[in-house]
């Protein structure tokens, strides 16, 4: 089981600057996905469903404003500009169409790696309104992607992750099952109840399942779930 890297998705058409950008990504631990594209890059946006994109203004196939345009139309994902110096009007018009940052090529590694990790923090505090989310036992790195239960760290697969992620954000809430299928799993699986079932018990599996404890997932008989909440979060 591995733990749930933050994904990163690199939209540049120049190889050598591409190969850079992931090499520094990668050797910081993120998963990286590339493409040269921009229609490419839209499509595998909505695919991988990345934290974060590094986009590069100048594509071949489209003006990387309209992947900004296109993108924000439906998430709100962190975007970093990658520019060349002399573009500061591009740099400006993209930040005012809704990307986040930029970084200057030719860039340091370190200042691009420092860029992501901020921008990924913002994310996940505005996400989350903080950088952790704790019920009872459980605390939640969003950062990081690291999970204690009982103060151990403990593993969990990428949807076991998200699948918990989804119960701490609404903890204290009844959610029916088509809701969780349809947030966690997307449309397509509104009807996967068994899924669902399985994913639930592993998830109980390991963080424990004291009965009206915080963290605990209460089974809401032919309607859905609900996670304990701890009375004072
Ligand atoms: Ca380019």
């Amino acid at each position: 089981m591995t733990q749930k890297k933050s994904t990163i998705l690199i939209i540049e058409d120049e190889k050598p600057i591409r190969k850079v950008l992931s090499f520094a990504l990668e050797s910081a631990d993120y998963k990286v996905v590339e493409c040269e594209g921009g229609r490419e890059g839209m499509r595998l946006a909505m695919s991988v469903k990345p934290e974060l994109v590094v986009l590069d203004l100048g594509l071949p196939d489209m003006d990387g404003k309209e992947v900004i345009t296109g993108l924000r139309e439906w998430t709100k994902m962190p975007i970093i500009i990658c520019s060349v110096r002399s573009n500061d009007a591009e740099v400006i018009a993209a930040l005012g169409l809704g990307a986040d940052d930029y970084i200057t090529k030719p860039f340091n590694p370190d200042v691009l790696l420092a860029r992501v990790h901020a921008n990924l923090r913002k994310a996940a505090m505005q996400e989350a309104g903080e950088p952790e989310l704790v019920n009872g036992d459980i605390r939640m790195d969003l950062v990081r992607h690291e999970v204690y239960v009982r103060g151990e760290k403990t593993a969990f697969t990428p949807k076991e992750y998200e699948l918990l992620r989804y119960f701490l954000l609404n903890r204290g809430k009844m959610l029916t099952h088509k809701q969780i299928l349809q947030d966690v799993w997307g449309n397509a699986h509104t009807e996967s109840m068994q899924y669902l079932r399985v994913y639930v018990s592993q998830l109980r599996e390991k963080i424990g399942s004291d009965e009206g404890a915080a963290g605990t997932i209460v089974t809401e008989p032919s309607i859905g779930y609900r996670m304990e909440s701890a009375s004072f979060s």
